[in-house]
């Protein structure tokens, strides 16, 4: 028999405690005086060939058609859409020719949008001309193209990293033409929505996510060398993601081989060089947990350099030291879980009460079989989806 009773949904979110600790790529580095010497422009194609520069706009918008013309059988351009100021935001869609049955995960590589953080706009170029090139000739790179369709976005923020103009990284800036920092600006599965609209280099990734289903994919930064595995916006003690030894082992593999070049590499924020976000400094509306909870795109945040302007002379080294975990990385993705557990966004119930929400202390919750009490005293703030009589309910802990 139905109920008369009407059971509101109070499935509030208010994390009021948005005391944000600010990473140290909130605030730059010394590095960020560099003279623009040290950050030497390719004007043309033949000089972004040698590998030793920043390309100009032009030249990045050149190389990328370069590819698709180069290499038709190979791969294709796709937009991913256009910037504030309308710049474009390019994705190169790569993979092998080999006809088989297999169905072929999607990887997506994406970098800076932060638009100062230049060196992943740099690898992210190079390792399309990487696998471009030695498919047919590396038994490894053939078989992971045959096996995988590999997407990458160079350069998610053009506005910021062209902030000086076209000709010029050396005044690129971490925010958009809108002065925001788009990686504040997803929404928030567990939270707030961002404070600003969302802007339109987001609209047209989270369009473009949804139209893919990635199965996994890195989002590039720089400012640090750390692995930031999820969750961004809690602690790994508040709420652990549940494949959490699995990012771990990724993340270890990553470090490792880098090593392998370089023994000091990743390792400014621990010895280690991974962690969970959280446990680094929680932020919100940060892109990694939107894919992770929404697209069950399994996503982490790659700081590769610490200097987020790489000086061109530095970028071989840097290259060499990386390029081997880049393209392992993608392999991982035949490692991955079958699919983000149950759990990762479950559909909250609309037919429960919680009151008071949020709360510090004991909370009741309603659900249409019963109602039941819950003591959220020894819990770390945070939100919650607890199971109540089979219903999954959010309940917010201040
Ligand atoms: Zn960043």
């Amino acid at each position: 028999m139905k109920k008369t009773v009407i059971l509101l949904c109070l499935c509030l979110v208010t994390l009021t405690a948005r005391a944000q600790v600010l990473r140290p790529d909130a605030f730059p580095p010394q590095d960020e005086t560099l003279d623009a010497k040290s950050l030497t422009m390719a004007n043309t194609l033949e000089e972004m060939y040698q590998w030793n520069r920043y390309p100009t706009y032009d030249v990045y918008v050149e190389m990328m058609n370069h590819f698709a013309e180069t290499y038709p059988a190979l791969c294709h351009l796709d937009t991913i859409g256009t910037s504030v100021e309308g710049r474009l935001i390019l994705s190169l869609v790569m993979t092998g020719t080999e006809e088989n049955d297999l169905s072929r995960p999607k990887f997506f590589y994406t970098s800076t949008m932060h638009g100062d953080e230049i060196t992943g706009f740099y690898f992210m170029l190079r390792l399309c001309d990487t696998l471009l090139s030695s498919y047919g000739t590396s038994a490894e790179i053939t078989n992971l193209l045959n096996r995988v369709v590999v997407y990458i976005n160079p350069l998610s923020n053009p506005d910021g990293t062209y902030r000086g103009g076209n000709h010029t990284v050396a005044n690129s800036v971490r925010y958009n033409a809108n002065w925001i920092d788009l990686n504040r600006n997803y929404p928030n599965p567990f939270g707030e929505e961002p404070l600003d609209s969302i802007q339109p280099e987001n609209l047209a990734m989270m369009d473009y996510a949804a139209r893919h289903h990635f199965a996994m994919s890195a989002n590039l930064h720089g400012g640090s060398e750390v692995m930031n595995y999820p969750w961004d916006s809690f602690t790994s003690y508040e709420r652990p993601h549940p494949q959490a030894e699995w990012w771990k082992a990724v993340s270890k593999r990553y470090v490792d081989t880098c090593r392998r070049y370089n023994s000091r590499i990743f390792t400014n924020v621990n010895s280690q060089g991974f962690i969970a976000g959280g446990d680094w400094y929680v932020i919100y509306n940060g892109r990694q947990d939107y894919f992770n909870y929404y697209h069950h795109t399994y996503e982490l945040t790659m700081e590769v350099s610490t200097s987020k302007k790489l000086p061109t002379e530095q970028l071989q080294r840097y290259w060499n030291i990386q390029s081997h975990s880049l393209i392992n990385y993608i392999k991982e993705v035949f490692n991955a879980p079958a699919d983000q557990p149950e759990g990762i966004a479950p559909h909250v119930e609309a037919d429960c009460r919680v009151y008071p929400n949020p709360t510090r202390g004991w909370v009741t919750v309603e659900t249409p079989q019963g109602s039941r009490n819950i003591n959220l005293s020894n819990r770390p703030a945070g939100v919650y989806i607890i199971p109540v009589e089979g219903h999954p309910v959010k309940i917010t802990k201040l």
